[in-house]
């Protein structure tokens, strides 16, 4: 539709003046370290129902992970981080006045917040998944504090608390780092009276007070299973420095556009503890949701200061979003058009949008976007795309990476071509361990009707560089959905 009318009008800015596609704010990175995959991470608190801001940040993962498989010939995935550590409860202890507080893990339990993750998000991650053929991996922030490698970059990042404890908290310097109470699991809010007593080659000790069982005694090492909980700057500066450490996999932290201001800091103490420039971290800050005053779409307003603190604009589902009206792969296929418009132009991404703004967005999508069956879609060359609708072309080669492991005998498979796409459906996969094999078994002609093997083999060659070819081939057998046009 944005043939004919411009769905979206946006200015220009530094950023998206300097890229042609949004997805080249990746590429110096990519062309600096070559990874081997790129895993796109993304954390959310768990505390509640979704609200659009946080789906819009999770499902551009997705698309993000599914337009840069394509663009670079890399695999990617997506790594879900849920937050647990999120306070369920915050209270004031009525003799001294400091504030303590209970993470949703310490008032739920494991399975409570496997409950909470399973509500709100299960089904919508596998139907972002499935949608845009990405694998994703979830871990709880309790797992990850957990991890042997977490607690020992939170220990080095100790050894350095004079360089980085200004960054953390320039107003006052002092480093919260909260370690539950072992009796009851609360622990101070701002780390009022816990103190590092030791830190040595066998790890760290802190002391602290609980409200109810008086002083106690943490010991945090990288074996030890003490709950180690950091205030969101200090555990993004832990997370990132030991991802970015990774030179096999390129981790791309994908974050609410209200983030930019905060990742100074976090930069800051990166670089004063000496963090090499490949190894910083590279993110992707996503739309900010605004209400019409330009404050950010918020649930914590919306429960402090009730439904009048909320713009008359705003939808129910732009809140809560399980009150979308229609199913979860309805809901993913709206979000997954919002933002691969979005995408189009740097200009239409690095931007934020109102209430408003966005349901207009959504009024406004392809009225057939929900009659339109899912199915897997690739990406093709004009002149192949014209034999396929012609009906010449019954046999599709790609290389084995993940996303072609999805595919399915009787799956719809997609083709795009520019502002063009064709429906297929799979009649036959089969695997060879590379395009030579592939040949001595297909017939060439159902492959390319107007080439030689030779041909056929050096071209493709010149798409896939060998260490694709050595994720193995698939051929897959096509038929048109609809009848090819009738030859004059
Ligand atoms: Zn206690």
């Amino acid at each position: 539709m944005s043939a004919f009318a411009p769905l979206l009008i946006s200015p220009n800015s530094v950023l998206a003046n300097a890229l042609l596609r949004s997805v080249d704010i990746l590429r110096p990175r990519i062309q600096a370290t070559r990874p081997r995959r790129i895993e796109f991470v993304v954390g959310t608190q768990i505390n509640g129902a979704p609200h659009l801001g946080t789906n819009l940040v999770q499902s551009t993962a997705f698309f993000l992970a599914k337009l840069v498989r394509g663009e670079f010939s890399v695999e990617t995935s997506v790594r879900f981080g849920a937050l647990d550590n999120a306070p369920h409860d915050v209270i004031l202890d009525p003799e001294t006045h400091h504030a303590y507080q209970q993470t949703y893990f310490h008032a739920l339990g494991k399975a409570g917040v496997g409950d909470l993750i399973d509500t709100y998000y299960r089904a919508f991650f596998d139907s972002l998944s499935e949608a845009t053929a990405t694998d994703y991996t979830l871990e709880t922030y309790t797992d990850q504090q957990a991890t042997p490698g977490f607690r020992a970059e939170f220990l080095r990042t100790l050894e350095r608390l004079e360089d980085i404890r200004w960054w953390m908290a320039p107003s006052h310097g002092v480093v919260h780092t909260r370690l539950p109470c072992p009796d009851c699991g609360w622990a101070e809010k701002r780390a009022d009276r816990t103190k590092l007593v030791g830190l040595g080659e066998d790890g760290a000790r802190f002391a602290a007070v609980c409200f109810d069982h008086g002083p106690y005694e943490v010991d945090v090492d990288p074996q030890t299973d003490t709950y180690l909980d950091l205030a969101t700057l200090y555990r993004n500066l832990v997370k990132e420095r030991l991802l970015c450490r990774d030179t096999t996999t390129l981790h791309v932290m994908l974050k609410g556009g209200d983030w930019t201001f905060g990742s100074q800091l976090v930069d800051g103490a990166l670089g004063a503890i000496g963090t090499p420039g490949h190894q910083m971290p590279v993110r992707i800050f996503t739309p900010q949701v605004l209400a019409h005053t330009g404050a950010k779409l918020s649930k914590s307003l919306l429960r402090e200061r009730g439904k009048g603190a909320l713009p008359a604009d705003v939808e129910p589902w732009m809140l809560d979003t399980t009150t979308w009206p229609g199913d979860t792969d309805h809901y993913v296929d709206a979000l997954l058009w919002l933002v691969g418009e979005l995408l189009t132009d740097p200009k239409h991404f690095f931007r934020s949008f109102t209430v408003k703004e966005l349901g207009r967005l959504m009024t406004d999508r392809p009225a057939d976007l929900d009659q339109r069956p899912r199915a897997h879609e690739m990406g093709i060359y004009k002149r192949y795309f014209d034999l396929i609708t012609s009906g010449r072309k019954t046999t599709e080669i790609r290389v084995d990476d993940s996303s072609r492991k999805r595919l399915k005998v009787g799956d719809l498979l997609r083709f795009r071509c520019r502002d063009e796409e064709i429906l297929t459906r799979i009649t036959r996969l089969a695997r060879y361990t590379d395009f030579e094999e592939m040949f001595d078994h297909e017939p060439v002609s159902s492959v390319n009707p107007t080439a030689t093997r030779e041909d056929q083999l050096r071209n493709i060659r010149e798409i896939y560089p060998p260490e694709r070819e050595a994720l193995g081939v698939v051929a897959i057998g096509i038929e048109l959905m609809d009848a090819p046009p009738s030859e004059d």
